[in-house]
């Protein structure tokens, strides 16, 4: 059910579920509700768009990760209300400098080279949020 996520990603889709007991929006997808913990859920495709609660820049890179620095992190709160970690597509220099917070963003999947701690063939998709105002 769930392993679509990356893919639709690479598609410019968000995939989610919806908890068929509570309402609550769980993204990405997890077998239990993150509300309530039932397992009665429905996959929905979300809005991908959202704006930003927090982030920060990245200078120095965990292992394997030396390509990628700077780069900034960001917990995006979807329209749908779940909360999602993915990397916000600016300047580290200019996350910075301004303020970020609340800026709307929208979501697209970016594939990473698979660093030397991955299982072979396993693709490695992050999402990525462009600021769009
Ligand atoms: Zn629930």
């Amino acid at each position: 059910m769930f392993k679509d996520f990356f893919s639709a990603l690479m598609e410019g889709k968000l995939i989610g579920v919806k908890c068929k007991d509570c309402e609550e929006i769980t993204c990405p997808p997890k077998s239990t509700c993150n509300n309530c913990g039932s397992r009665n859920l429905e996959r929905i495709e979300l809005s991908g768009k959202g704006k930003v609660v927090s982030y920060t820049a990245t200078y120095v890179a965990p292992l394997g990760y030396d390509g990628e620095v700077p780069y900034v992190v960001a917990i995006v709160e979807l329209d749908e209300g779940a909360w999602i970690v993915g990397r916000l597509d600016v300047d580290a220099e200019k996350a910075d400098k301004e303020d970020l917070i609340g800026k709307r963003v929208e979501v697209y999947g970016k594939e990473f080279p698979t660093e030397q701690f991955y299982p072979d063939k396993q693709r490695r998709v992050v999402p990525m949020f462009r600021i769009v105002e």
